[in-house]
């Protein structure tokens, strides 16, 4: 006979019935709080900055700054860190002229960032920006003769940082969808230069008790194997369908199989869903991360649906 394979086929949304919550055990655990470490450059202020800080408008934030150029995102021997901001640029995209080296490492020089050089003129109501030197002294007047030179132009919105805390990106499948292409994976890749970003992809099936069960296990089992790890900022995505009348989320399959689709798809109310899928103590793992909730449409539409929704969000704290 021919070697031959099972692969199961791609689903798209649709009815399904409402799964009963197959156990009863399934407790969400609260009490661990969020755990924040900061890889980003620490560095103290530079001369002066704290003693003259009200003699310049605004307050001076940032006491930590990108390592990465906010135009070129990557990094060089001499970075300009913004003296009222957290966003630096690099000498390959701001470019100084030797005459002026000098001055601007001289005390009482402050940085502004083309970020906050236009918000400054919002604020102050121009409708035009003014010319960008970058650097000027405490009374805000230039330090360089002529408009700064800047290589490149800003691909991120002026105002976005590249962060540089490690990244845990959790991927929710739902057993039998394509994922290829999902925002996780894109994030994993843009990252992926900048970042330790751990990428975890879970194929999630709870259609019946037993599989629920398994999930749990496996879900405390990746717990366990994440916690030791200091992360920054947890991703999750969760991948699913949406049952077409109730606005259930589809759970799994009713098939005894452990993995792959055979059985009438079983979707669960919004809240079960969560409960069943965040299992086995990661609720608690990701409680302050970011969800990315790729489903079907009438998520949002539907408003008791999104009611649901937001109810668990809340709930979640995520
Ligand atoms: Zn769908
Ligand atoms: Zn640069
Ligand atoms: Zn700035």
């Amino acid at each position: 006979m021919a070697h031959t394979k099972q692969t199961s086929g791609k689903s798209t949304g649709g009815p399904a019935k409402r799964g009963e919550l197959p156990l009863g055990s399934f407790k969400c655990v609260t009490g661990r709080g969020q755990k924040i470490i900061k890889s980003v450059n620490a560095k103290a202020l530079p001369t002066g900055l704290d003693t003259i800080q009200s003699a310049i408008e605004g307050t001076l934030k940032p006491q930590i700054w990108n390592l990465w150029c906010l135009l070129c995102r990557d990094g060089a021997p001499i970075m300009y860190e913004c003296s009222y901001c957290p966003r630096s640029l690099c000498e390959r995209c701001l470019v100084i002229p030797e005459e002026s080296q000098k001055d601007i490492k001289s005390d009482n020089i402050f940085f502004r960032c083309p970020g906050c050089h236009e918000v400054r003129d919002k604020r102050a109501g121009k409708d035009i920006n003014t010319l960008y030197f970058g650097f000027e002294d405490v009374k805000g007047k230039p330090v360089l003769a002529r408009p700064a030179v800047i290589h490149g132009r800003i691909e991120l919105s002026s105002r976005s940082e590249i962060c540089t805390i490690p990244v845990l990106i959790l991927n929710f499948v739902l057993d039998s969808i394509d994922c290829l292409g999902s925002p996780a994976c894109i994030m994993r890749d843009a990252l992926h230069s900048y970042v330790p970003a751990d990428y975890r992809e879970i194929i999630f099936d709870v259609g019946t008790a037993h599989k629920a069960k398994q999930h749990a296990m496996s879900m405390a089992k990746l717990v366990t194997e994440l916690e030791p790890h200091q992360v920054g900022h947890i991703e999750v995505f969760i991948h699913s369908h949406l049952e077409t009348v109730r606005s259930d989320i589809w759970g799994g399959f009713k098939s005894t199989r452990t993995k792959g689709e055979g059985g009438d798809p079983v979707a669960y109310t919004i809240s079960d869903f969560f409960m069943l899928v965040l299992a086995g103590g990661m609720a608690d793992y990701i409680k302050g991360a970011t969800l990315w909730m790729l489903v079907c449409g009438h998520m949002v539409r539907e408003t008791d649906a999104f009611n649901d929704f937001k109810d668990c969000i809340k709930h979640y704290q995520i």
